[in-house]
């Protein structure tokens, strides 16, 4: 199921863009609650930043779910998305995490694991 996964994630060129405005009215959004949105038609997602990394992980894998399986229902995807959280190794939540985090953050974690300079 990762796989699949990041193959959407690399090759259907959706862009992931973090916010604080979820909230905000997307008349074709497929609502998913305050944690984001994906937008097909736009080939967007949209996630809410002020979560942590491992929710917006969570959410991630959840908005790729809604374009991999459009007809199943938002339990579903939800239900599907934290068992595929809960399987990830620690590579794969490692490349998931890049995508949700912002560039302040991926340069403090790679700084706190002594790989920047
Ligand atoms: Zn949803």
């Amino acid at each position: 199921m990762f796989s699949k996964l990041k193959k959407v994630l690399l090759h259907s060129g959706y862009q992931v863009i973090l916010t604080r405005n979820i909230s905000k009215h997307e008349p074709k959004a497929i609502a998913c609650g305050v944690k984001g949105y994906i937008l097909p038609d736009n080939l967007k997602i949209f996630i809410n930043k002020s979560f942590g990394v491992n929710d917006r992980v969570i959410t991630l894998i959840h908005e790729l779910l809604h374009e991999i399986h459009p007809s199943k229902s938002e339990y579903q995807i939800d239900k599907l998305s934290n068992k595929i959280f809960n399987d990830l190794n620690v590579s794969q939540l490692g490349f998931l995490q890049f995508f949700v985090m912002t560039p302040i953050e991926i340069h403090s974690m790679l700084k706190s694991n002594q790989l920047a300079y």
